[in-house]
């Protein structure tokens, strides 16, 4: 009798599951996410969506958050921080976890998280890095922008994004360094190789939470 495996299955996690997935911008969070929504059945909240989509629909929120985005700038901490309560009261409830994808940016925001997870009674459990060269960054989402049309994937934004994301972003990896929750992963090569890694990388949070 011959068996057939599943290529895509879904992990069943008997604790609930909070992961970060961080990455200077174009470093294929959204790619990844995808994927590991696919597998671990997170919930998956994207800050840049959310506010893409009020862009969209044309709302107050939406008319503020493009006069930011438009300039490579990040949204206030404060209303960010708003909007982040405000879809996971929302969005999260009665879910195995979240995927937070661009969220935090700073460290205020990283301060506000844990607050926000310990008011609903859980924890943020890991934060997967995604290290990729800024050369291959920059190529990336100078593409995207052909390809999808996004405004703000523009050579002159792009280096205004990559500017905050130095000065703003990246010392998180000393603060989640320093409470031992930070994951490396190479972010560059094929998509299922990084992916790989991630799980890896996943597997062994939840490995250490059962245990
Ligand atoms: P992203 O899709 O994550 O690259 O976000 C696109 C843009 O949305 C960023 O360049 C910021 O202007 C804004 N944005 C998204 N998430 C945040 C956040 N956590 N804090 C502040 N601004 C944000």
């Amino acid at each position: 009798m011959s068996y057939r495996i599943p290529r895509t299955y879904i992990i069943i996690l008997y604790t609930m599951l909070n992961l970060v997935l961080f990455g200077a911008p174009g470093s294929g969070k959204g790619t990844q996410s995808a994927k590991i929504i696919d597998k671990y059945g997170l919930h998956h909240i994207s800050t840049g969506e959310v506010l893409r989509d009020h862009i969209k629909r044309g709302t107050e929120l939406g008319k503020t958050a493009e006069k930011y985005i438009s300039q490579g700038q990040l949204i206030p901490d404060e209303l960010m921080i708003d909007i982040l309560d405000d879809v996971l009261e929302r969005e999260a409830q009665g879910k195995p976890g979240v995927i937070f994808d661009g969220f935090p940016r700073t460290i205020p925001q990283a301060e506000a998280l844990k607050g926000l997870l310990k008011k609903r009674g859980t924890d943020l459990h890991g934060v997967v890095g995604l290290e990729v060269p800024e050369e291959e960054l920059v190529e990336r989402m100078i593409a995207r922008g052909k390809e999808t049309g996004r405004a703000d994937d523009n050579l002159e934004t792009i280096k205004k994004r990559l500017d905050v994301y130095h000065n703003q972003t990246s010392p998180l990896k000393d603060y989640y360094t320093k409470e031992g929750k930070y994951m490396p992963v190479k972010g560059h090569g094929a998509v299922d190789d990084i992916f790989l890694d991630i799980s890896r990388g996943i597997d062994a949070i939840v490995a250490d939470m059962e245990k």
